[in-house]
């Protein structure tokens, strides 16, 4: 598939669920209200649409949310979408989930043919992270890492860099990553959703997190890429790798492969703009694959340029009005 701007469109992300059992505060409100399960994708449909996305072209898939581990059933979409692997016409299955629940289903991931999975952690600090997550408690998610890890996938840390609140601990966190093997990518927090609170008090720059790690390690630019947004240094002492993900200081579109995919059917062309399509109705309306075939190919020659977050307007509230956990991070 290939955009207006002719950029292969060869990755999907599907949000499997916005539901999720933590309340990270840059993420949620603490009084989210989550959708009824009816407008939800049943996992049967979700199939059906990644059957239809890899038979266009797609070769890498992961799996999002919300908390995708914490969907009921969710290892057979696993399972389904494996075949894919095993016959070649998928490259890659992923998962990114905040680990709580990556104990229990490591060893199955890997079966099904996972081999990274990224976790999310925004702290090594116990409270900071019971504070941070709202409801989370730091030791399954650790348990969970080194049990993917003994499962044989890679690790990768996803770190959102939060003024005030982690910046303190960037040096330390990427010390521990690189000790248990994990490689880490900071993120900068993207205006998502209403959370009730102002987002500037803690958004930070990550050429001032990278400032921060350069007093403490040498930081070698790399030309690693894992086909996505973020931007790569090996840790000279370490022998790991930090990556960067930089919406604001740095326009990542020129080379974005990918949509995302909600748990209500809607395909999103941006991470950082409106412009959607809903699958869902010539799904549930009986649609044939060429139907749904159709109508992705229809969504495609719509991808936008890229996105306008504008650090600016932080303070004005949420520029995008849907939250990162219903299309998918
Ligand atoms: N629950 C899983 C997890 O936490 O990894 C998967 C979904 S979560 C929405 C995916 C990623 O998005 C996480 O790494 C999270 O830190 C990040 N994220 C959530 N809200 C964000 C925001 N407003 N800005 C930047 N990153 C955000
Ligand atoms: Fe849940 Fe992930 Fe959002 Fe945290 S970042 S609230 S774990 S969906």
């Amino acid at each position: 598939m290939r955009d207006p701007f002719g950029r292969t469109v060869d990755y999907l992300r599907v949000s499997v669920t916005d539901r999720c059992n933590y309340r990270c505060s840059y993420c949620m409100a603490e009084d989210m209200t989550f959708l009824p399960r009816r407008e939800l994708l049943s996992l049967e449909e979700m199939q059906r649409l990644c059957m239809v996305f890899i038979d266009e072209g797609v070769r890498k898939l992961r799996i999002t949310g919300g908390e995708p581990l914490v969907r009921r059933d969710i290892m057979t979409l696993f399972h389904g979408l494996s075949r894919r692997l095993v016959d070649g016409s998928l490259d890659e299955l992923t998962l990114t989930t905040n680990g709580a629940l990556l104990k229990r289903y490591a060893a199955e991931l890997a079966d099904c043919g996972v081999r990274r999975v990224n976790v999310s952690l925004d702290t090594l600090d116990p409270e900071r992270f019971q504070a941070l997550t709202r409801l989370g408690d730091i030791a399954p998610v650790l348990e969970g890492m080194a049990a993917a890890r003994s499962a044989g996938m890679q690790v990768k840390v996803n770190t959102v860099a939060l003024k005030g609140i982690n910046d303190g601990e960037l040096n330390r966190l990427l010390g521990w990553c690189g000790d248990q093997g994990y490689d880490l990518t900071l993120i900068e927090s993207m205006p998502m959703g209403e959370i009730g609170q102002l987002r500037d008090d803690h958004f930070m720059r990550l050429d001032q997190a990278r400032a921060i790690l350069e007093e403490h390690w040498t930081l070698e630019d790399s030309n690693h890429q894992t086909g996505g947004p973020s931007r790569y240094a090996d840790v000279r002492e370490l022998g790991n790798r930090v990556g960067f993900i930089t919406p604001y200081s740095h326009n990542f579109c020129e080379s974005c492969n990918r949509v995302r995919l909600t748990c209500t059917g809607t395909l999103y062309l941006c991470l950082g703009q409106d412009d959607a399509v809903d699958l869902r109705a010539p799904l549930r309306e009986g649609g044939s694959d060429e139907m749904l075939r159709t109508a992705i190919l229809d969504a495609i020659t719509r991808k936008p340029k890229g996105h306008d977050f504008d650090e600016t307007r932080l303070a004005d509230g949420a520029q995008v009005i849907r939250f990162m956990s219903h299309t998918g991070g």
